[in-house]
């Protein structure tokens, strides 16, 4: 019987722990497709899952990981065959579903997508959920008629989300203006294309007013809080902002004046429900936008064994980045 080896979280007087296993083959969950996972990732979200938080996972022992990228090993469903290579982000995959972290998964067809052309798929995971969802963004400030010419902020800039959002706008031909509360990233958000900076405190102050001066021209907001409250009163004339995360918190002291005095827009973006048209048409923008070596200075590479303590640093807002995780390390 086949072996594979995967990151296992167990629940022992309600405290979640995680170990290497090698678990049977036979042991994964019911599913159409077989993938051997090459690369998965750490999101914002495996941070929670891995800590035993959120309560986002329903049962245990439970392989975690929200995304991954490999080939595919056996399949029952007429849209996939072995050998193709394959891309899967949310679907609650890594909460309720046995996810990435481990050599093999097994997964509904309806998951998937196909890895773009021209896309490795490790260029797929540096990626991952975090890239895909900054694409997400993207795509509905253009639609909401985002050009190029003013200042586009994305905030959280040094995350994952961030940092791809600052790459993406910046090859665009958007000016970025990166708001982050590490300093120390400046050089870092300037090689990736941000023009400015400002900071995470100036950001997150309450709004004193409802409208303030109008200096953006759009927005990615990775923090949510009072930051987005903040934002929307700064908002050009019809402009948006496009919220995607709540990494400063997840309820905003906003007014609708913005709404109903500038006409400004605030879009949400969800990547785990996302329909598979929408995220194929996404991953065809990233492969044509976003090129492998555009992501090399946000991707930093990691083992299984390395989790538990990234977890605590992504929770802790302390990873650069995307951290791409290599199942063969
Ligand atoms: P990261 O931890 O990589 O990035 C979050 C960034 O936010 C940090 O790097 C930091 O940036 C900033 N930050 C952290 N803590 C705070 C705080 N207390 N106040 C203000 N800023 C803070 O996470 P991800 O990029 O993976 O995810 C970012 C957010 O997006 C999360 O909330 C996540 O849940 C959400 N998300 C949503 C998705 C969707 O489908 N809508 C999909 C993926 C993620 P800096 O140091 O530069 O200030």
């Amino acid at each position: 019987m086949a072996q594979v080896k995967a990151l296992v979280l167990r629940e022992a007087q309600g405290k979640v722990s995680a170990a290497i296993e090698r678990i049977e083959d036979s042991a994964l969950p019911a599913g159409e497709v077989t993938v051997a996972v090459e690369y998965s990732t750490l999101n914002y979200k495996d941070g929670l899952i891995l800590n035993g938080l959120g309560r986002l996972v329903r049962s245990y022992p439970h392989v975690p990981g929200i995304d991954f990228a490999g080939t595919v090993e056996r399949s029952d469903a007429p849209g996939y065959k072995p050998g193709d290579k394959v891309v899967l982000t949310g679907w609650r995959v890594g909460e309720v579903q046995w996810g990435g972290y481990a050599e093999k998964a097994r997964v509904k067809a309806s998951q998937l997508v196909r890895c773009p052309a021209g896309m490795s798929l490790k260029h797929a995971m540096a990626i991952g959920t975090a890239g895909l969802t900054s694409m997400l963004a993207v795509m509905a400030l253009e639609e909401h008629r985002l050009k190029p010419g003013g200042e586009v902020l994305v905030t959280g800039a040094g995350g994952g989300v961030g940092s791809v959002a600052v790459a993406l706008l910046a090859r665009l031909g958007h000016k970025v203006i990166a708001g982050t509360g590490r300093p120390e990233l400046q050089d870092y958000l300037g090689k990736l294309g941000a023009a400015g900076f400002i900071g995470r405190v100036e950001l997150a102050k309450a709004p004193e007013r409802p409208l303030q001066a109008e200096r953006w021209a759009g927005a990615v907001d990775a923090v949510g809080g009072t930051t987005l409250a903040m934002l929307l009163t700064q908002l050009r004339y019809g402009a948006s902002v496009a919220a995607c995360g709540l990494a400063g918190g997840s309820e905003f002291p906003a007014s609708v004046i913005p709404f109903l005095l500038r006409g400004v827009n605030l879009l949400g973006i969800d990547s785990v429900l996302c329909p598979t048209p929408r995220r194929v048409e996404a991953w065809a923008r990233l492969a044509r936008d976003l090129p492998a070596a555009s992501l090399d200075a946000i991707t930093e590479t990691a083992g299984l064994a390395d989790l538990p303590d990234l977890a605590q640093r992504i929770l802790a807002g302390g990873i650069r980045g995307r951290i791409l995780v290599d199942l063969s390390l």
